[in-house]
């Protein structure tokens, strides 16, 4: 079958590899739909945590079962699913609590003999299967990125409020924002230094964008929010000065969930988090149940997903799409690939 590889650092290959051989507990998928991912594209530049040149790319998929191992129970041939793609050790007190995301041992595509979803078939455990329930394959391969933002809207509702600020309106930030009605947020104001991704961001709902690059932040919030500042706070960007900013733009008692991937070290003055008495906490990936809140979400108003969606390409044009990413010659949000 078709594969697509991060060959080395900027270089996308199209390999030829067997289809993957199924356990008795998987099913094989045939790929319809896969997303590309942020951490994708830290891969293809060399700079993803753990997933190095040469590697498999991809974990967000849609597409049909086609084949069914033997202990397989509840899932069959023909059904359109998405896969939860982590695969915990199973005996932790994490994963016994439901919170395989916290696994210290999990399984993740593209590392440890598991194959990446940017492929014609990907192989899962049925447990880590989810039906796509009448959601069409094109919608379905955003259950990922939109049960990464299920979980933070979680955590963050953990401190209700109706105010609420996102840093940053890539992917996830856009669907932070299309689903924080459902969270209870009414007043949303959103930021990023693309005015594409801020248009977007006023056409699903937000009360007001701000571009960083050129506005001043904190007078935004307080004309918008009141002098004392925002209450909630999602930092859905990287960047040196996001937690600087995040700090002084939140209010007393407030909340900053954070779940950018920043992996570089940055000094930090934490006298507002003491002074203001702030809770900072951190959102790591979802669980199963972040993926049917995910298809539920999908199914209710799909309007808002198909909208982010930008570009579609064949497998064999991977290339083109990271290039896309990488260098930001053309807005974009979501890019999937495909293989039909
Ligand atoms: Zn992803
Ligand atoms: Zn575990």
């Amino acid at each position: 079958m078709k594969a697509v590889y991060a060959e080395e650092n900027f270089k996308i290959g199209l390999r030829d590899i067997p289809v993957p051989e199924i356990r008795p507990d998987e099913v094989l998928i045939r790929m319809t739909y896969t997303g590309i991912c942020g951490s994708d594209l830290h891969a293809y530049r060399g700079m993803h945590a753990f997933r190095k040149p040469p590697v498999m790319l991809g974990h967000e998929i849609a597409g049909e079962v086609v084949k069914a191992g033997a202990d397989v129970r509840r899932t069959e041939p023909g059904e359109h699913v998405t896969v939860m793609p982590q695969i915990g050790c199973g005996c932790c007190a994490h994963c016994k609590s439901g919170r395989v995301n916290l696994c210290g041992n999990k399984i993740l595509p593209g590392t440890a003999g598991w194959g990446g979803t940017f492929g014609e078939y990907f192989a899962a455990p049925e447990s880590a299967v989810c039906g796509l329930k009448g959601v069409p394959d094109k919608l379905g391969a955003l259950t990922e990125p939109l049960a990464v933002a299920n979980h933070v809207m979680k955590r963050a509702a953990l401190h209700p409020s109706g105010d609420l600020v996102i840093l940053g309106s890539g992917t996830l930030g856009l669907m932070t924002l299309a689903i924080a009605t459902s969270y209870g947020f009414t007043r949303v104001l959103v930021t990023d230094i693309a005015d594409y991704n801020l248009e977007q961001a006023r056409a699903l709902g937000a009360v007001r964008t701000v571009n960083v690059a050129r506005e001043d932040l904190e007078q935004r919030v307080k004309e918008t929010f009141g002098e004392e500042g925002v209450s909630n706070v999602v930092i859905a960007a990287g960047g040196p000065q996001i937690l600087e900013q995040a700090l002084s733009i939140t209010g007393r008692g407030g909340t900053i969930t954070y779940f950018a991937m920043i992996t570089c070290p940055m000094t930090l003055n934490t006298y507002p988090i003491v002074f203001k008495e702030l809770q900072v906490q951190g959102s790591m990936n979802y669980t199963m149940e972040d993926f049917e809140d995910a298809v539920r979400l999908l199914k209710e108003k799909p309007e808002c997903f198909e909208r982010l969606i930008t570009h579609v390409f064949p497998l064999e044009e991977a290339g083109k799409a990271f290039e896309i990413l990488d260098q930001r010659k053309e807005p974009a949000v979501k890019i999937l690939l495909r293989s039909e």
